[in-house]
């Protein structure tokens, strides 16, 4: 049996040795309720302050702008149906790329009096900003664009969205869930409103992650509301936080702060050194070359299939696209013009903190190899 070759950062990514180290002591010192009056509960309720603090700090924003939440796709949903729930009617611009965790929320509105536009994108997947101004409509009340594609690692150009957005008096949410681990943001300078990221795509654990909200220009109890229950969450979402998971996000965030520059250098060099060693096959790239990710590619090989290359090579944990909709054809290379053959010959390889120069060679090796075999 051949050693597994996780190649599938996007999907998830592995718990930080240190997040592990976290999530153990929290489990056995911090188990009160963060809302209990007790000695216990206090101590659980400073543990919970400190990690907010520490996130907070992490993208230069004060501490009850964050809210946690149990992952991107609940921060997703509570801006989405949350703005949407105080109205009666209104109209939505996102892109057609965007996770289903954004798309599958506009769609549930749009079934419920409400309208949308999905902005196409061209063949590289960039969005056309004369046509994202020109969707807005004067009842417009929500643009949600993601920052980096989970597929293709496509960058969108976050600052300008917001521009339009603040010019046109529309409130902004980005989905930055790929981009925490590549990318230094900072919400307040990037002019975003809202903002979702999870824990388990920057080496912390799964069922938690965050809603950022500008509270100078977003009024809290508009957001939110999906659980009815207690306070918690300054009321933005009831029941009692999974205070391990959160504090193991704190400690993700901690070691972000210090490697960030050097997983992203690191990623880079990674990711040159697949494309060198593929460049033996007539490989061709889904995405943009410029404005892209470092630690993600799409590729396609003319006359394989994605899946006759998994099913061959199954120590290479790579993957067909996005794992939350892994058994359907994807929509965000169709959107970018993707025919379906090319589509079914799409696959994406991701690198990470723990992914070292030699698996990226063993594994470009042997798709080299097996391709070559096939084509002769
Ligand atoms: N948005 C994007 C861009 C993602 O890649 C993902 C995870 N695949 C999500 C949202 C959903 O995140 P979570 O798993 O934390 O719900």
């Amino acid at each position: 049996m051949k050693n597994l070759i996780y190649l599938d950062y996007q999907a998830s990514t592995p718990v930080a040795p240190q997040v592990l180290e976290t999530l153990n002591e929290a489990y056995k010192t911090l188990f009160g309720n963060p809302s209990s009056l007790h000695r216990t509960g206090l101590q659980a309720k400073a543990a919970l302050d400190k990690s907010r603090r520490q996130i907070a700090r992490f993208f230069g924003v004060e501490p009850k702008a964050i809210h946690f939440t149990s992952g991107a796709t609940e921060a997703n949903n509570l801006v989405i149906k949350g703005l949407a729930a105080g109205r009666k009617s209104g109209h939505v611009v996102t892109i057609a790329t965007e996770h289903s965790s954004v798309l599958a929320p506009i769609e549930y509105l749009a079934a419920n009096g409400f309208r949308s536009t999905l902005l196409p994108v061209d063949r590289e997947g960039r969005l056309d900003l004369g046509l994202l101004e020109a969707s807005l409509e004067p009842d417009t009340f929500l643009i949600s664009a993601m920052m980096v594609n989970n597929e293709t690692g496509v960058i969108h150009p976050i600052a300008k969205i917001a521009e339009i957005a603040r010019r046109k008096g529309v409130l902004f949410h980005c989905d930055a869930t790929q981009g925490v681990a590549n990318l230094r943001i900072k919400p307040r300078e990037l002019g975003i409103d809202l903002m979702s990221a999870s824990g388990h795509k920057i080496y912390g654990p799964k069922g938690v992650g965050i809603l950022y909200v500008d509270l100078d220009r977003v009024d809290r109890s508009k957001v939110g509301g999906l659980l009815h229950g207690g306070p918690q969450e300054q009321g933005m979402r009831a029941g009692t936080e999974n205070l391990p998971a959160i504090c193991g996000l704190a400690t993700a965030f901690q070691l972000l702060e210090e490697s960030l520059e050097k997983d992203r250098e690191e990623a880079l060099a990674k990711k040159k050194c697949f494309l060198e060693c593929l460049a033996e096959v007539p490989f061709e790239r889904n995405g943009s070359n410029d404005a892209s990710a470092p630690s993600v590619l799409n590729l396609r090989i003319k006359g394989i299939t994605s899946s006759s290359l998994m099913r061959n090579l199954d120590h290479l944990q790579f993957s067909t696209g996005s794992a939350c909709s892994a058994s359907l054809p994807s929509h965000v290379l169709t959107a970018m013009g993707v025919s379906p053959e090319q589509v079914q010959e799409s696959f994406r390889v991701g690198f990470g903190r723990f992914t070292s120069l030699e698996e990226v060679q063993q594994a470009a090796g042997e798709i080299v190899g097996y391709v070559k075999n096939v084509l002769k």
